[in-house]
């Protein structure tokens, strides 16, 4: 078992990571992998498919938006596409009045946390 971290929100992630097969190379680069400096990977939140009805945290609000602070909470309420790049439409509630707003993916993060245990890395040679 080890810890990284996530990039995109830089919250802690716990993970393990097994050879698929019992080739030496394989589970000495498995013991290897997080060793030295801490791994990135991305955080279930951040990379979960998003659909409409998901709560998100917004990570990186724009700034002509200060209403929209860091942390808020919204729900996706559309998704559509942006040359290629899928944006999320978020309605959110700020102190007195609600927002919303357009977002990539790397500013929002899921709020589901029922994958919030160790993340299972698996290594196998092709
Ligand atoms: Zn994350």
């Amino acid at each position: 078992m080890a810890y990284g971290y996530c990039p995109n929100c830089r919250c802690g992630v716990r993970y393990r990571v097994s050879p698929q097969h019992r080739a030496p190379w394989l589970a000495e680069l498995a013991a290897e992998v997080g060793r030295g400096e801490a791994a990135a990977l991305l955080c279930y939140g951040c990379w979960k498919p998003l659909e409409i009805g998901d709560g998100v945290e917004v990570l990186d609000p724009p700034f002509w938006r200060p209403e929209i602070g860091g942390r808020a909470k919204g729900t996706v309420t559309g998704i559509s596409r942006d040359d290629g790049h899928a944006v999320y439409l978020v309605e959110g509630q700020a102190a007195c009045s609600p927002w919303n707003c357009r977002f990539y993916r790397t500013q929002i993060k899921a709020l589901e946390a029922a994958a919030a245990g160790t993340v299972r890395l698996i290594l196998r040679a092709d």
